[in-house]
């Protein structure tokens, strides 16, 4: 799978709903999953940030892009379920969906992390995806085959000092991920996690301002790995957490 080269059309009529597609990793693989013929709603919080990504699909002739803004921190299961309604309204289907968005803070020792980040991260990092999850599923089961991907990381695998709420957000994703896959066995939905590994994006510089960020791959390297697991070639892939960087 870390060679895989995907087809121009792997995802043609497809329909994959990307959250936090306005920056990072979600922005290059929604422009991916456009280019290989998907129609991409793009999720995030900021329209302007989203419409941008929305202009640049657009000028490179991909299918023309949808935008549902929502803000995961504040978003009640309410919200959710009107996100998916508006999706099987308009565009009639549900492919994929990438699990993507998620925040950090401060690396802090848990001794000292404020209990409001704590539950702030929880609910944008955790509780967003099992909400998402759920409001989505009428319209993934709808589908041929259909495909989630979540994110984990590093520090969601091996626990790390300071990385307090955010790894133990990881750590549940890794959790859901198999529960998921685990109940899902034998249906039409297939669900992985990855792990991105080092990638030079905002959420990154965050983490480690002093780093040589040169050295870092961007999140463009990352697209053929996401193109996989969306598209039909990893029809077998199912119930993995797969490093896109193994060491
Ligand atoms: P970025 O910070 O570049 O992008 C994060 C995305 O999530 C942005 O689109 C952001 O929107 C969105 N987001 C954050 N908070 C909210 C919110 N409250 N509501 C809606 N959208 C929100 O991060 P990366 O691209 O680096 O990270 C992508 C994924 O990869 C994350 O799950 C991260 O944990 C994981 N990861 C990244 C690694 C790395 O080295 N970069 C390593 C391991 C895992 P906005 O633009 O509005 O801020």
């Amino acid at each position: 799978m870390y060679q895989y080269q995907p087809p121009a059309e792997l995802l043609k009529d497809k329909v994959i709903l990307v959250t936090g597609a306005s920056d990072g990793i979600g922005a290059a693989v929604a422009k991916a999953y456009a280019r290989h013929g998907a129609t991409v709603i793009l999720h995030g919080r900021k329209v302007e940030k989203l419409e941008a990504i929305y202009d640049e699909i657009v000028a490179k002739g991909g299918p023309q892009p949808a935008i549902l803004p929502l803000d995961l921190q504040s978003a009640a299961q309410q919200q959710y379920q009107s996100l998916a309604e508006t999706i099987g309204k308009e565009l009639g289907r549900l492919d994929g969906v990438l699990h993507n968005a998620a925040m950090i803070s401060e690396l802090t020792p848990i001794e000292f992390t404020e209990v409001n980040v704590w539950h702030e991260m929880m609910q944008v990092n955790l509780n967003s995806v099992f909400m998402l999850t759920q409001a989505c599923m009428p319209l993934l089961r709808e589908a041929p085959t259909a495909s989630i991907i979540t994110t984990s990381s590093g520090v969601g695998k091996k626990g790390r000092a300071f990385w307090g709420p955010y790894a133990v957000s990881k750590f549940a994703i890794e959790g859901f991920t198999q529960v998921l896959a685990d109940e899902l066995e034998g249906s039409n939905i297939r669900v992985n996690a990855i792990n991105p590994g080092a990638t030079r994006t905002r959420m990154r510089a965050t983490a480690f301002p002093a780093e040589d960020a040169s050295r870092l791959i961007s999140p463009s390297e990352l697209e053929n790995l996401y193109l996989y697991l969306m598209g039909e070639d990893s029809a077998d892939i199912h119930g993995q957490s797969i490093d896109a960087q193994p060491k």
